[in-house]
């Protein structure tokens, strides 16, 4: 037994903080995770989770329309925002719970507070209470980020967006990356108009340009304004309640709600981490090494707050192979290859690996084929929205080294065909693989 309270104290539980405490917890280690918030931290409780149970949501409108073509009488339907929001509200409840449970299941002591590093083995509570610990795990993730202008109190982010009393008639959401997209998508759906405010001219800076132009295409399409290259100057609010949003270069717009959604930066600030030596890169993220060791040799990071790839299952992994590496003698190193990602856009898009520009600038002789294809569900539906499947590969090896989609399901085929990019497969490999009839991922094997 040590002269520590514990093995391992973990600040923050969510994604990343949750996995390593329970696997921690399961290779037999004393562990403590303090949370001064919820248990199951912004995936769960206002990130990927509410998201996507608000992208379902939306997706019935579209549903709804089209069933009509597929011989259902609908009713004219009208959306109840107060009913969604509480819902979904209900079942993030719910998986706090169960995330809970899952902590005192493996015998995790969960400190519903606030903890700070008081030295390199030493924690703080917000009673004051000090223990000790061998190990410190800092998992604290990231918060919206909000440019400073006149009037930036009055915009909300991704914390506030699903709390909303009311549905906004008029939507602004600054910014053009994943939560301003996916939010313009689920906004014009529930019927409210939206305008993505964008600093520069690209949205989704780090997907294939084709893809992102189609979702641009479609999305302006559906209804959604983009204003490029206009940088917000100010907000303010008028007698009515409304917003007046003043940008560079455009006419004021008033909306009802301001959605900024401007990247999210690591959550580091106030936590003790610089005071006992930890050192930060220039955007404020916890350095550490490969094995998720900070400059201190008994603090470690894992998540979003060490800014590597800000995705949950990467939070997961880290949290998980430094669990099994410090607790559970397998040292494990996360491999950030060729990681999915998915925009839960309307439609969504899906991509894994090398862009079309990318592999031109990293392998040179690079072949590419597209199918661009209009969904046999959205054929009949009259909707005149198409899909575009992208796959990039390797001259000179015949290796598929990107995939990028955008179409209805893209994210839930293009898991299933990461792993082919993962494993390296080439474009033999896939053309060898009899197609699904009538699917849509058959695209991916037929492709010319
Ligand atoms: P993103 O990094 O995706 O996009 C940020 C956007 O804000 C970019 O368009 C960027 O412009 C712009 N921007 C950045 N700084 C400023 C500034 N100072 N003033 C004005 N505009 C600015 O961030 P999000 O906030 O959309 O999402 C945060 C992170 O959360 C994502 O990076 C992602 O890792 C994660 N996330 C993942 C999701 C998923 O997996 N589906 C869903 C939602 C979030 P520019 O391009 O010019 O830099």
């Amino acid at each position: 037994m040590s002269n520590f309270d514990y093995d391992l104290f973990v600040i923050g539980a969510g994604s990343g903080g949750v996995r390593a405490s329970r696997i921690a917890a399961s290779h037999g280690a004393r562990v403590a995770v303090a949370e001064d918030y919820r248990v199951g931290g912004t995936c769960v409780i206002r990130g990927c989770v509410p998201k996507k149970l608000l992208v379902y949501g939306a997706h019935f409108a579209e549903d709804l329309k089209d069933a009509r073509h597929f011989g259902w009488d609908v009713p004219d339907c009208k959306f109840d925002w107060d009913r969604l929001r509480d819902n979904v509200q209900a079942e993030v409840t719910r998986l706090e719970g169960l995330y809970g449970q899952t902590l005192d299941n493996h015998k995790v002591t969960v400190l519903k507070t606030r903890a700070t590093i008081a030295g390199p083995q030493k924690v703080r509570l917000a009673d004051g209470t000090e223990l000790t610990a061998e190990r410190i795990l800092v998992a604290t993730g990231g918060w919206p980020h909000v440019p400073e202008f006149p009037g930036s109190e009055h915009a909300i982010t991704s914390n506030e967006v699903f709390h909303l009393e009311k549905l906004p008639k008029r939507v602004v959401i600054a910014g053009g990356g994943y939560i301003a997209n996916e939010f313009a998508g689920i906004f014009n759906e529930f019927g409210s108009k939206v305008t993505i405010v964008n600093r520069g001219d690209t949205i989704l800076r780090g997907y294939d340009e084709q893809i992102r132009d189609r979702l641009l295409q479609i999305s302006m399409t559906k209804g959604i304004d983009f204003k490029f290259n206009a940088p917000f100057q100010s907000i303010s609010k008028n007698d009515d309640g409304s917003l007046t949003v003043m940008l560079e270069g455009c006419e004021p717009i008033t909306a009802d709600a301001v959605l900024v959604a401007a990247g999210r930066v690591p959550n580091t600030k106030g936590i003790g981490l610089e005071e006992v030596g930890v050192e930060l890169d220039e955007h404020g993220a916890i350095k550490v090494d490969e094995t998720n060791q900070s400059s201190v040799p008994s603090i470690y990071a894992v998540g979003d707050v060490t800014n590597r790839i800000q995705l949950t299952p990467v939070a997961i992994r880290e949290g998980q192979a430094f669990s099994d590496s410090v607790f559970g003698g397998k040292p494990t190193v996360v491999d950030y290859q060729n990681v999915p990602s998915a925009v839960f856009s309307h439609p969504p898009i899906g991509a894994v690996g090398m862009t079309e520009a990318q592999a031109r600038n990293k392998l040179g002789s690079i072949r590419v084929y597209t199918s661009d294809f209009r969904a046999m569900k959205n054929v009949l539906a009259g909707r005149n929205e198409r899909a575009l499947y992208k796959m990039v590969v390797n001259a000179a090896t015949d290796q598929v080294v990107g995939l990028h989609m955008i179409g209805p399901d893209a994210p839930e085929i293009l898991q299933a065909a990461a792993i082919a990019v993962k494993a390296g497969l080439t474009k033999a490999d896939f053309d060898a693989t009899v197609a699904l009839h009538p699917s849509m991922a058959e695209e991916l094997v037929l492709l010319k």
